[in-house]
């Protein structure tokens, strides 16, 4: 029988997070997490299918050390790296520019493209190629892929991924509107239309992917028309500690006359920004709980929020003409009632709205919170990028005829 195996690795600058599932059946074999690689307290959480989590802390000063305790870990549970059953290894990567549209299997080719890369995606593209390099020394006669977070995203066509500067700058220095999230906006764009017993070619949708990082995209018959993240992650709605939209001018008057540099601005833009800017907190659970103790300043946070997320659903409903679903997804899509409700508020004239008892229920899978009779569904669908990065990967390496 041919392996059908496939580990996700997401690796990141200091962690590395991964799952292990099987593609017979969708199981989740094992999720796990090292964080703070390359400090003296890493940190280790393993958990098996059967839900008894390991954790260990120490020192994993790299990620080939990394990557080496994760398939320590996995060895435990009978699932060691050197299994015959892995067929694919899987690998988020964040920035694919315009060249990969599609999972990818990683050659000397393709690493090179994602090191020309770097430049547009300075925080995650290094981290990302660790990670790769680092699998291909554990198991280097195993398919590895790549799985782009730009990749959804590259449909959009000009109008929607250009910015009005001049063309020649942009062009030297590829600046233009990439978008991310595209795992998360591809999985669930696709499962509202399963959920709607539609198929994806015949429903347009707006996705709202709400987690600290945040994302909105419009999605018609399946394919991405535009998305809210650009050149990088900074762009569109507010987020946990991101800005989001601004006049860039801004970053020039921080600079003339706030005698702020560059990297500093960067910062402040990037990490001390968007809610934890506007109130101190980024979690959502904590805001609401201020909320509703009367804090003002989370007050306006919240409000802020939401009026930027009113904003996208309205122009991406305009972009869109016909929507038939708004997904809510991620942390704070998923769980926060609150913010649905509120970001929907005011929006029956788009035949928009949620009813308020299925809004504030909870369930597990995909579910529609919308009244029975609503013109345009809205519906909560928890994304699942693990699944989405093993489920392309799989079908890759089966596709050529290659796994494992
Ligand atoms: P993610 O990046 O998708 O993991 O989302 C993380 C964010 O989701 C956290 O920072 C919280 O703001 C939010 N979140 C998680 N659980 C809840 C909850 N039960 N209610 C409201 N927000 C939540």
């Amino acid at each position: 029988m041919s392996p059908t195996r496939v580990l996700v690795l997401n690796s990141g600058s200091s962690s590395v997070k991964y799952q292990l599932l099987d593609m017979r059946g969708g199981a989740r074999l094992a999720v796990g997490l090292v964080e703070r690689i390359g400090e003296e307290k890493s940190r280790l959480k393993h958990t098996p299918a059967d839900g008894g989590s390991r954790e260990w802390s120490g020192s994993i000063p790299d990620h080939e050390s990394a990557l080496k305790s994760v398939a320590a870990e996995l060895a435990k549970d009978g699932l060691g790296l050197d299994s015959e059953e892995l067929a694919a290894i899987g690998h988020r990567v964040v920035h694919g520019g315009l060249r990969f549209t599609e999972p990818t299997v990683i050659d000397d080719a393709v690493l090179a493209e994602i090191e020309r890369l770097i430049p547009v995606a300075p925080l995650h593209n290094p981290a990302n190629l660790t990670g790769i390099r680092t699998a291909q020394g554990l198991r280097p006669d195993l398919p590895q892929v790549a799985v782009f977070d730009t990749a959804f995203h590259t449909t959009m066509p000009e109008s929607a991924a250009r910015y009005a500067i001049d063309v020649e700058t942009a062009d030297a220095h590829r600046i233009r509107r990439y978008g991310f999230h595209g795992t998360s906006h591809a999985y669930v764009s696709r499962e509202a239309a399963r959920l709607l017993g539609r198929a994806p070619e015949d429903v347009n949708v707006i996705v709202l992917h709400l987690g600290n990082g945040a994302s909105a995209s419009a999605v018609r018959g399946g394919r991405c028309v535009d998305t809210s993240m650009g050149l990088t992650p900074l762009e569109g709605l507010v987020m946990g500690t991101r800005s989001g939209d601004l006049d860039p001018a801004v970053i020039f008057h921080l600079m003339r006359v706030g005698g702020m540099s560059a990297d500093e601005i960067d910062t402040l833009l990037n990490k001390r920004s968007g809610l934890i800017g506007l109130c101190g907190d980024n979690d959502m659970r904590e805001i609401r709980r201020r909320v509703d103790a009367g804090d003002e300043r989370a007050r306006l946070a919240f409000d802020i929020y939401i009026h930027r997320l009113k904003k996208y659903i309205g122009a991406y409903y305009a972009v869109l003409g016909r929507v038939d679903a708004v997904v809510f997804t991620a942390g704070v899509g998923e769980n926060a009632a609150a913010v649905r409700e509120a970001a929907v508020a005011g929006l029956e004239g788009l035949g928009l709205a949620v009813d308020g008892e299925l809004n504030a229920g909870r369930g597990d899978g995909a579910r529609l919170v919308s009244p029975a009779d609503a013109r345009v569904a809205v519906a909560v669908v928890p994304t699942d990028e693990e699944m989405e990065i093993a489920t392309q990967t799989y079908a890759l390496v089966k596709e050529s005829g290659n796994p494992g």
